[in-house]
């Protein structure tokens, strides 16, 4: 029968939540427990995302924005 099946179905010990810091706010970030490097999420607390850059332990990188001036200290004049 299923229904024992299911009773079986028990939630595997909790395992604790990896969390990683804000470089931004010093916050900390909860991170997926299946998330891998090079995953994307936000910070929960200024909303910056962040880049999982490793996992043991967790360690986050702020993503840079795409800038729309690509030109890095290329500031002649126009
Ligand atoms: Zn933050």
């Amino acid at each position: 029968m299923w229904a024992r099946l299911a009773a079986h179905l028990k939630v595997e010990g909790e395992r604790t939540v990896p969390t990683g810091t804000c470089p931004e706010c010093d916050a900390d970030v909860h991170v997926d427990t299946d998330a891998d490097k090079g995953d994307t999420i936000s910070c929960e607390e200024c909303g910056t995302d962040l880049e999982v850059v490793g996992l043991d332990p967790v360690e986050l990188d702020i993503v840079e924005e795409e800038s729309l001036d690509d030109d890095d200290d290329d500031e002649e004049e126009f």
